[in-house]
């Protein structure tokens, strides 16, 4: 993409109502625009870093096995009624009349609509197990939207349903989210840790929620020290290997680390003093295994091998795909911009030109972006008639892994600068190593 021709609506001043880092950067960086209380546009800077996540998220949910499909946003109030949640969720449903007064709510999310069509069509221990996921915009009237992405009204939300014959199974499967988060937030270029829940009303063990450590988190968390040193790297797995996921399960949640909801001051004191932790987090998702209330409620029923009807095992897990942005912003940032880990970076590197307009720059210019867009590189080239300043900070801003800096006088001496965002080191070369090096 050519700068000149983009849409990068950069804000020079810091917008005074953003209270939080990610918050003030994306606004600065053109990526998102409010367009009422805890409602955004995605403009073309933001949108791109979403899709990537979002891709991550298919990605992973799809090595495991787990099912892509998408279900509509808004939904009929009857089947919140048979679940008894129409009245229990209370203010944060946005709910609506359609003309015929029909009631009917934007889905906050979608245990009931998924659990309804499972119970029409599933009938038959031999369809499972059967995880079915979504990526789909959710809405909740929260109390107070802040903090932009990371807690709107309108927000984007992996959300997968697992359906299983016996509780055994559905364990396994909620092991297997657990393994699929791990890779997924790794990805990403963030640690998230997975922390005891609570609950809630639905009861049960099982749950927990990955958190993001980070000062503006929302969340009070207590852990150990060592479960930061855990990483899932890139081990090999077998998703349909039930001891090898449940032995991950074991490795990552052995140590204490909870929320406030379930946090246990007795037992957090038997950790060793100098590794207790008590910190803020983000939470980015959340794993739970809820048995087979909706099922019950919902007729989510099937026969099992000895003909007899039983209802299914059920759990669900979410991501908060748009809420990551902010989260991984959070994370890595510094008081030039954002640092994006190349996982998300919305373009592979940025070319810089010194002297548009200069035949041999403008020359070599196009001629790494031809070579890296060859090669399958997204690169941003910075084409405008600018202030080399200018250029820098933008770039600065918006926070690609590498900069390709371009000018006349390196040039003679057949050279090109290579930066990286994160370490802020330059380093001179052909543009042929350059290209090399980014690739
Ligand atoms: P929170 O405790 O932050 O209100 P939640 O526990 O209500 O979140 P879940 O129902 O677990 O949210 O939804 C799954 C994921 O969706 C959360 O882990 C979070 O990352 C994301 N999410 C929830 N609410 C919002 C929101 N208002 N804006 C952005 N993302 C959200
Ligand atoms: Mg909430
Ligand atoms: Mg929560
Ligand atoms: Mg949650």
């Amino acid at each position: 993409m050519r700068l000149s021709r983009y849409f990068l609506p950069i804000l020079k001043e810091n917008p005074a109502d953003a209270q939080i880092v990610s918050h003030r950067l994306m606004l600065r960086a053109g990526m998102i625009k409010q367009s009422s209380a805890g409602i955004y546009s995605w403009l073309p800077l933001g949108f791109k870093v979403l899709r990537k996540i979002e891709n991550i998220v298919h990605e992973e949910q799809q090595r495991a096995g787990h099912i892509p499909m998408l279900m509509p946003t808004l939904q009929s109030a009857d089947l919140w009624r048979k679940s008894g949640r129409y009245d229990a969720y209370g203010p944060e449903m946005l709910r609506i009349k359609d003309r015929h007064d029909r009631e009917m709510l934007y889905g906050p999310t979608n245990e009931e609509l998924i659990t309804d069509m499972v119970a029409n069509f599933v009938g038959s221990y031999k369809s499972l197990p059967l995880t079915l996921y979504h990526i789909q915009w959710k809405f909740r009237d929260e109390v107070r939207p802040r903090f932009g992405v990371m807690r709107g009204r309108e927000f984007l939300m992996k959300d997968g349903y697992n359906f299983d014959l016996t509780k055994e199974d559905a364990l396994h499967a909620y092991n297997r989210h657990l393994v699929t988060y791990l890779r997924t937030y790794e990805r990403m270029g963030l640690q998230a840790i997975p922390m005891r829940a609570d609950s809630g009303p639905i009861g049960g063990d099982y749950t927990h929620e990955f958190l993001v450590l980070a000062d503006t988190g929302e969340s009070e968390v207590f852990y150990d020290s060592e479960i930061t040193d855990l990483s899932f790297g890139d081990r090999a797995i077998d998703f349909d290997d039930k001891v090898a996921c449940q032995s991950v399960m074991e490795e990552f949640t052995s140590r204490y680390a909870r929320t406030d909801e379930t946090h246990d001051e007795a037992t957090f004191n038997e950790v060793p003093e100098e590794r207790r932790r008590v910190a803020r987090g983000i939470e980015v998702g959340q794993i739970f295994y809820f048995g087979t209330e909706y099922s019950e409620k919902m007729g989510a029923m099937v026969q099992n091998e000895e003909g007899q009807r039983v209802p299914l095992h059920m759990g669900s897990h979410g991501i908060g795909v748009s809420r990551l942005l902010g989260a991984i912003i959070e994370a890595s940032h510094d008081d030039n911009g954002i640092i994006w880990p190349e996982g998300v970076t919305p373009f592979h590197c940025g070319i810089v030109n010194l002297k548009q307009g200069d035949e041999e720059a403008d020359g070599a210019c196009d001629a790494l972006y031809d070579s890296l867009t060859a090669l399958g590189f997204d690169p941003l080239y910075d084409d405008r008639k600018e202030r080399a300043g200018g250029k820098f900070a933008t770039m600065d801003l918006i926070g690609l892994p590498w900069r390709i800096t371009v000018g006349p006088r390196g040039l003679k001496n057949g050279v090109v600068e290579v930066t990286s965002r994160r370490t802020g080191e330059s380093e001179e070369m052909s543009p042929e190593q350059a290209i090399a090096k980014i690739a």
